[in-house]
């Protein structure tokens, strides 16, 4: 039986040499599967494709995929699992914070039949900075409130699956892709696994706390339409508010008689103010579902390849 598994490469030179020796060590231990070893070259700036490919001329079951600039992880893992031919596939990151050797606990685990896919989640945040995972915590909190789909705290991509789950996961046309979410949304028998934070081996994160922020609003946006609704209800909430305003000052003007109550400008001009905030929330979150729309509407590939191993074999054997 052929296990794939599947690497996203973002400058990752110096990461790669540890995490194929870490694969080699458990194909070795498990070699009752054939493997083959597909790694995505997402753009990098590095040597990262040159290291690729050096790997590829030595060892026949190394494959490369080297899109022509960077498309992101989530596109990266797209042409992975697009690409891989295995019955069983895996999902892992470069930098050996998915540690290979719980690989073949998660080979053994979905060989007993009991499940479809294997996952992993961190049960520590060790080594990662607090506020990070202030945030993160949060946010898992909330998706999993306005979302029907429920996100593991801590889950990480790293995870092996079979076919069919892989065919579910390609069959979600999106353009712009929430992995965490579409895993989830999928279903399947899923167990985890658990594991200690790893620190990154080599290079470091390509997420800043801004990029985070980003990828948090659209992983909400991506399953939910939750925050429309909220902005209906405070738009409705505050309509009440204010004709219940209305009426206090009516009963208030008629019981005292003063009609030309001029004082009361600062209590005004903060009821437009918060007005004015909530009405651009508002048309903000409808911009974001729009752009979303939008987005999805024109079609675009997800990423595009400049070269790959496949190709580069073909022009050998022609020449
Ligand atoms: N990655 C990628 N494209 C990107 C950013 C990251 O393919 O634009 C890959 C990266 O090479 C690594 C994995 O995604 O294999 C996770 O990235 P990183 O370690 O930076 O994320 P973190 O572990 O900090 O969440
Ligand atoms: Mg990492």
């Amino acid at each position: 039986m052929l296990v794939s598994l599947m690497v996203p490469c973002y400058n990752e030179e110096e990461a790669l040499p540890f995490l194929y020796e870490a694969l080699c060590k458990v194909m070795d231990e498990c070699p009752k599967y054939s493997y083959e070893l597909i790694f995505v070259n997402d753009g990098s700036r590095d040597k990262t494709l040159q290291v690729l490919k050096d790997m590829a001329a030595k060892d026949p079951r190394v494959r490369y995929i080297s899109f022509s600039r960077n498309f992101g992880k989530e596109a990266a893992m797209y042409a992975g699992l697009s690409a891989a031919k295995g019955e069983w596939i895996g999902l892992l990151d470069a930098d050996m914070q998915d540690p290979p050797s719980l690989l073949p606990e998660m080979f053994e685990t979905l060989e007993s039949g009991e499940c479809d896919i294997v996952a992993t989640r961190r049960v520590s945040r060790k080594g990662e900075p607090p506020i990070r995972s202030f945030f993160a915590r949060r946010f898992y909190r909330l998706i999993n409130k306005f979302t029907d789909v429920e996100i593991v705290d801590g889950a990480r991509d790293f995870r092996v699956m079979t076919r069919p789950v892989v065919n579910a996961i390609l069959s979600l046309s999106e353009r712009q892709r929430f992995s965490k979410g579409i895993f989830a949304w999928v279903g399947f028998r899923t167990k985890w696994l658990e594991f200690e934070n790893v620190e990154r081996i080599a290079g470091e994160t390509k997420w800043s706390f801004w990029s985070l922020f980003l990828y948090a609003i659209e992983g909400i946006v991506s399953f939910t339409t939750a925050p429309l609704r909220i902005a209906t209800l405070v738009g409705f909430f505050i309509s009440c508010l204010s004709f219940g305003y209305l009426v206090y000052y009516f009963v208030h003007a008629i019981m005292l008689r003063i009609w030309d109550d001029v004082p009361g400008y600062p209590s005004l001009l903060s009821f437009m103010l918060f007005l004015g905030g909530m009405v651009l929330m508002a048309l903000g979150i409808i911009g974001e579902y729009l752009a979303k729309t939008y987005i999805e509407v024109k079609h675009r590939p997800l990423y595009v390849i400049s070269e790959d191993s496949e190709s580069k074999k073909e022009e050998k054997e022609e020449d």
